[in-house]
């Protein structure tokens, strides 16, 4: 089968379509034809080899988001059926995933970091990784479910949102602020923005700041996975009581914080990191009532992967997709 295997020294240069040996399904096993796969922050870090976790194989196949249809029948599991994969990699019995924590798993990782992911043809993936979706949702929606909808899900779980809360949300046009702003909507928040890209105001039923610099108020909830430069600014936004969730660092991972103004006002930082398959199916239930739109800027063959990737960087006007198989 075809797949983009990285190998050292790493680089996007070092990134090559390649024919490699096809997977065969072990025991609790099911393979998968991939039919999307989505580019994320963490994609990018994989292939330049900069990342936070533990990255094997080496030669690598990278892609941590992906979704793809049932290949053969097994378990539960039949052909043709169209399946979501769970991005991370998890045993089921260390005290993480006993606490219902698979996503932080102690010998577990990341779906294309701690493992081959899904910039390939095929992959074979434990049947608890694999969670089938409605047809309802097209496989462009359902790419972007399993990181960019969870993530930003998980986040606001992890700072307690409710209905009555406002916030905001940094880098509203990324893979997790679209689907930030929306699933904020929908579960009844007051919803504001900072995107300097026009066309996410299609996306937001709220308040749009189109630069950092004229963003004003306080929010109960800031969402800010931009990382260190706009860190500090955007801590100034959080209500007295309220809370800042983070789970990126794009523009850098170090910053300053004035403690006073965490403790003498109540706040939190809070810190989020994917999600859990129970939260991944409360996604796909949220969306048997709700609309939940993802922009597509531009789908691609795996063989146009470096372009894709420099599509990616710019970051236009929505999500870009590789499709490794039909
Ligand atoms: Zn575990």
């Amino acid at each position: 089968m075809k797949a983009a295997v990285v190998r050292e020294p790493f680089g996007v240069d070092h990134l090559k379509i390649e024919e490699v040996e096809a997977p065969v399904a072990r025991e609790g096993e099911v393979l998968v034809r991939v039919t999307r796969a989505g580019l994320n922050p963490v994609d990018v870090n994989v292939i330049r080899k900069k990342i936070l976790y533990n990255l094997k194989p080496v030669p690598h196949i990278p892609g941590s988001e992906a979704v793809g249809t049932v290949e053969e029948d097994s378990g539960s599991f039949k052909k043709g059926q169209r399946v979501i994969i769970y991005p991370r990699i998890f045993d089921g019995t260390c005290e993480m995933c006993l606490s219902g924590r698979e996503y932080m798993c102690q010998n577990g990782g990341i779906f294309g970091v701690a493992s081959n992911g899904g910039y390939c043809e095929m992959v074979s993936v434990p049947y608890r990784n694999v969670m089938p979706y409605s047809g309802e949702i097209s496989e462009d929606t359902a790419s972007g479910l399993s990181v960019g909808a969870l993530t930003a899900y998980h986040a606001l779980k992890r700072v307690r949102a409710e209905a009555h809360n406002s916030i905001l949300v940094y880098g509203a046009s990324g893979n997790t602020g679209i689907f930030a702003i929306q699933l904020a909507g929908i579960m009844g928040m007051e919803v504001s923005a900072v995107s300097g890209k026009p066309w996410i105001s299609d996306y937001i039923n709220g308040t749009l700041f189109d630069e950092y610099s004229k963003v004003s108020g306080t929010y109960d909830i800031v969402m800010n996975s931009l990382g260190a430069e706009h860190f500090k600014g955007s801590m100034e936004h959080v209500a007295p009581g309220g809370s800042l969730v983070t789970f990126g660092v794009l523009t850098g991972s170090a910053t300053e914080l004035d403690i006073g103004s965490v403790y003498t006002r109540e706040r939190s930082v809070i810190g989020a990191t994917g999600g859990t398959r129970k939260e991944l199916q409360e996604i796909l239930g949220i969306m048997k009532n709700h609309e939940i739109r993802m922009p597509v800027e531009k789908t691609l063959p795996l063989e146009m992967i470096h372009y894709a990737f420099e599509l990616f960087q710019k970051r236009n006007s929505g999500r870009i997709l590789i499709k490794p198989s039909q």
